[in-house]
């Protein structure tokens, strides 16, 4: 850190603003996390700088073995926890670890049935936009309209008539448990490989806080910094049959250097992920969750299909006479993060839709608990109806980020000096 400070002070000011804008704010985007300063010293290590095509043992480069016991560490700390038959660890990301699976499984316009983007799918579930739309043909489900949840009966009917390759399960912003059962029947009916893309809720099926998609699945793709709280990076699981095409599909299909640093640094966050801290940990992002919903619905934010399984709310901030994008950029001028987000048959467009989107899996890493989300929750709504007309508390937004710096400032994400 010293160094950093010497040689380039620009940037060791601006890691600086960085610590300091995370301690003090309210961090609500549910795909984010603070990593520990474990996982932060291994990813500023030497380890960066090696190269290692290939897997353990069967490599292209000379002096691979020590990345190649972290990267064994890595994986087989991952098979433990998930009960996985093969882990391929080399992912740089989710989107990443995701292409490998379209490359291990597809061939190019083959139909593929996932989530829709605007019910809570993510763009590399088929959106025209990404490489899944451009490549493959997108098949897109729907929730319920009255429950808001998947409409199981509509996931069967649109399999049998379009004989996809692939079934997606698993979303961006969806609260609820996915019935892995049903759509493993589901594929088994018409031959299809079932790939549940959990990014988001890995860490809550490491803390087993909510079931695990693993016995279910023939691949399972992960990203290792969302509820997993590791470094930014993917990893994929999958059924023995299929590790050749997976390891295959990764490298030399679509990646070629592994960042051995970051495999490093997921050994370290499966280490941690496995230890009863870490399952208390899941379990109380689940119910800070379930009390951030509760208590935003109290403020008349609907929390879309009634509230949440997971990490993650999604409410309806129309009645609030709003959109959320304007709640986004009112919180984010009070210094609370969080998504705008589409709601299922939003009526007003994507850039300005009726939703947002909050997780708890940032705040939780802080050590706040359930009692603490009813004051998250009044924050938020002070933020949203802050000077418009019928508001429920009568302050400026500069005054709700001083609240918001007040109610964090005993619980810092980074105590730590220079990170
Ligand atoms: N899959 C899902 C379900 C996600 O929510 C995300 C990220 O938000 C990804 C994949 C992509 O992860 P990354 O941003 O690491 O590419």
């Amino acid at each position: 850190w010293s160094a950093l400070e010497e040689i380039d002070p620009e940037i060791a000011g601006i890691v600086l603003s960085e610590r300091d804008r995370l301690n003090g704010g309210l961090q609500l985007i549910a795909s984010e996390n603070f990593t520990s300063p474990a996982v932060l010293a291994v990813l500023g290590s030497t380890l960066s700088n090696k190269y290692a095509e290939g897997y353990p043992g069967n490599r292209f480069y000379q002096g691979c073995e020590f990345v190649d016991a972290a990267e064994r560490l890595a994986v087989d700390r991952a098979k433990e926890l998930f009960g996985a038959n093969h882990v391929n660890v080399q992912p740089h990301s989710g989107a990443s670890a995701n292409l490998a699976v379209y490359a291990a499984f597809a061939q190019p316009d083959d139909p593929v049935l996932a989530l829709s983007l605007p019910h809570g799918g993510h763009l590399t579930h088929g959106a025209r936009i990404n490489f899944s739309g451009a490549w493959f043909t997108a098949v897109p489900y729907s929730v319920n309209r009255d429950t808001e949840m998947i409409d199981y009966d509509e996931v069967r009917e649109l399999a049998r008539l379009h004989q996809p390759r692939i079934i997606v399960c698993g979303a961006t912003s969806y609260s609820r448990e996915m019935d892995y059962a049903i759509f493993r029947e589901i594929a088994d009916e018409i031959d299809a490989i079932l790939w549940v893309d959990a990014a988001h809720i890995m860490g809550l099926v490491a803390g087993q806080a909510i079931p695990s998609p693993v016995p279910y699945a023939d691949v399972v793709t992960t990203t290792t910094h969302k509820t997993l709280r590791g470094p930014r990076g993917g990893m994929i699981l999958c059924r023995t049959e299929h590790a050749a095409a997976i390891d295959r599909a990764v490298f030399p299909f679509s990646q070629s250097g592994p960042m051995m640093h970051t495999i490093a640094a997921k050994a370290v966050a499966l280490q941690e992920a496995a230890t009863p801290d870490f399952r208390t940990y899941a379990h109380s992002v689940v119910e800070n969750a379930r009390a951030l919903s509760t208590a935003l619905e109290g403020h008349g934010m609907r929390p879309i299909s009634g509230g949440t399984d997971t990490h993650l709310v999604v409410c309806d901030v129309s009645a609030l006479g709003t959109d959320g994008a304007d709640a986004e950029t009112r919180c984010a001028q009070a210094n609370i993060l969080l998504n705008k987000n589409a709601i299922p048959f939003d009526p007003l467009p994507p850039r300005t839709p009726s939703g947002i989107r909050v997780g708890t899996a940032a705040l939780t890493t802080q050590g706040f608990g359930r009692d603490d989300m009813s004051v998250v929750a009044d924050l938020i709504a002070a933020a949203v109806t802050a000077g418009k007309p019928g508001e429920r508390v009568d302050v400026s937004l500069a005054e709700i980020a001083r609240q918001v710096s007040e109610f964090v400032a005993d619980k810092p994400a980074y105590a730590v000096e220079g990170i």
